[in-house]
């Protein structure tokens, strides 16, 4: 298989869908760069895949800021002359009913959810037209297919996701790039965690619900997203692919 460049955002997390994704990926043979805000994990995360004898390079970065995607991508281009894959993973879950929620925690989830997937797109879309190749893959959740109640700013963010991302595929499905979304229902990370903090039950009402009775791994959604960036998926564009255990065919 020829090594491809992919950037995987939000990848300092251990037990994270981000760096399932990049370990992964790497494994595949591919040259990652993971990024994060926490720059110490995200240094260790690539230590560690080094470790491995893998190609991982960190990169801080706070994927709501233009001028750190602009960074990102020309150190990139610097480094290996081309971007493949861009797997936008970075995000935060809001979860506060409608009639609670502050306005500032409505900006900030929108903000690291949506906008941060709309400046990713544009910083490397116009490497990825020089190339007449590329994959972009956008992390959107169940949550962007049905509602649930708590989750309402949350939702916006990843429904935004879900239809801003079939609408660039349009924009560049004759130039050789693909845009696809990934719909993870529940899986046991960081996020989850916190989500359940306060719920002693959370844990088992959660896999009771589930028809296939338990939560998703990491690597769930790395296999997923490894298979939207291979060149086995290379007709599909503008699909959403969820990775749910059965939860919303309910
Ligand atoms: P996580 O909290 O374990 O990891 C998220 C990572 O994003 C962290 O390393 C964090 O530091 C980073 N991050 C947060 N804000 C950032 C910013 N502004 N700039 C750069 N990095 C930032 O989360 P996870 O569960 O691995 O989720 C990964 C993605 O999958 C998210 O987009 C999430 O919404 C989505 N998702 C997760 C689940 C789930 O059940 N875990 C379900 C549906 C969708």
């Amino acid at each position: 298989m020829t090594q491809k460049t992919i950037i995987v955002t939000g990848a300092a997390s251990e037990a994270g869908l981000g760096f399932a994704t990049a370990r992964m990926l790497a494994r595949e043979g591919h040259a990652i760069y993971l990024t994060d805000l926490d720059s110490d994990a995200v240094e260790a995360r690539a230590s560690e895949l080094r470790g491995e004898g893998l190609t991982a390079t960190a990169m801080v970065q706070d994927v709501t800021d233009a001028a750190a995607w602009t960074e990102l991508v020309d150190t990139v281009k610097k480094d290996t002359g081309r971007i493949d894959g861009l797997v936008n993973n970075a995000g935060i879950a809001v979860l506060r009913y409608m009639a609670d929620l502050e306005e500032a925690s409505w900006d900030k989830q929108i903000d690291v959810n949506l906008k941060s997937v709309y400046l990713g797109c544009r910083a490397v879309l116009p490497v990825m037209e020089a190339q007449e190749a590329g994959a972009i893959v956008n992390l959107s959740s169940v949550a962007g297919l049905v509602g649930i109640a708590g989750t309402a700013a949350y939702a916006a963010s990843k429904g935004g996701v879900r239809l801003m991302s079939k609408s660039i595929a349009l924009e560049v499905a004759a130039k050789g790039i693909r845009v696809n979304t990934v719909h993870p229902g529940v899986i046991w990370t960081d996020m989850q965690k916190v989500a359940i903090a306060d719920n002693p039950d959370g844990y088992d009402a959660i896999n009771a619900a589930i028809p296939m009775k338990h939560m998703g791994e990491p690597d769930d959604i790395a296999h997923t997203i490894a298979f939207l960036l291979s060149d086995g998926a290379k007709y599909i564009t503008g699909a959403e692919f969820v990775v749910d255990g059965g939860l919303t065919a309910q």
